[in-house]
């Protein structure tokens, strides 16, 4: 065979191959970002629904503290009663005692609810303002119950619509993916697999201002030029990455 014509040869087969790689690239960034989208919401929605459960419980235990102080002031409501009865019953006592001391005695008795009765009013204001703080506490809480729930339903929709849309495409990317993966020399297939292993997904790259779209090196000027040619594959000599020429510059 004529070398030229082998040169030409040689020449479109690898034309094609970069554009293959530049596809797959492409097709593969584009899978990468989709699978993140998904990746994200499903664990916010997960820790939004924790949250959650975590606010809903400690709402519920602040209603059965407002209950139990309900509870708490009737009872001492109902000591209050009973103790002012026994008041009545010691005052009227004090009008028929006979003794001094039989009535020190009873004025003791009497001072003694007065200072029960007190204490018992005491009570049952501290459990009001108990009472309030918690309603206080009840209504942040609904607030900050609200905003979840708000926010959950956002993220829900958005994944069901991410679910939604990239049903079709992923199936598409994926037509795409085996239709080159078919047609492509095996050798620059594993090539490409192991960059976009070892370099965080990203195996071809396009050069941007005369460096390495990758890691940003500068790339040399004759380098440049043999890779417009594309008259074999370059990998920048920094991150290994395969270096092209595009035009318009691929989406990564
Ligand atoms: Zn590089």
């Amino acid at each position: 065979m004529h070398f030229f014509l082998w040169n030409y040869i040689e020449e479109k087969k690898l034309k094609k191959i970069v554009k293959q790689l530049i596809d797959l690239q492409e097709i593969d960034s584009r899978f990468d970002a989709l699978q993140l989208q998904k990746g994200d919401l499903p664990l916010m929605i997960d820790e939004l629904e924790t949250e959650l459960e975590v606010k809903k419980t400690e709402k519920e235990e602040l209603d059965e503290n407002i209950k139990k102080g309900e509870a708490d002031r009737r009872m001492f409501q109902m000591e209050i009663e009973a103790s002012n009865e026994k008041l009545k019953q010691y005052e009227e006592q004090l009008y028929k005692v006979q003794t001094n001391k039989e009535y020190d005695a009873i004025s003791l008795e009497i001072d003694t609810k007065k200072m029960e009765i007190k204490e018992l009013e005491n009570k049952i204001l501290q459990s009001l303002e108990e009472e309030e703080e918690l309603r206080s506490n009840i209504a942040n809480l609904d607030e900050e119950l609200q905003k979840i729930e708000d926010q959950l339903n956002e993220y829900r929709r958005e994944l069901n619509e991410i679910i939604l849309q990239t049903e079709e495409e992923e199936a598409r990317l994926q037509g795409g993916r085996e239709n080159i993966l078919a047609d492509i020399d095996k050798r620059y297939q594993w090539q490409y697999e192991r960059i976009r292993k070892a370099k965080a997904g990203l195996a071809v790259v396009p050069i941007k201002k005369n460096s390495c779209g990758g890691c940003f090196s500068a790339v040399p000027a004759q380098k440049i030029v043999e890779i417009r040619e594309m008259n074999r594959l370059y990998t920048c000599e920094y991150c290994g990455r395969i270096l092209v020429w595009v035009d318009e510059g691929i989406e990564t």
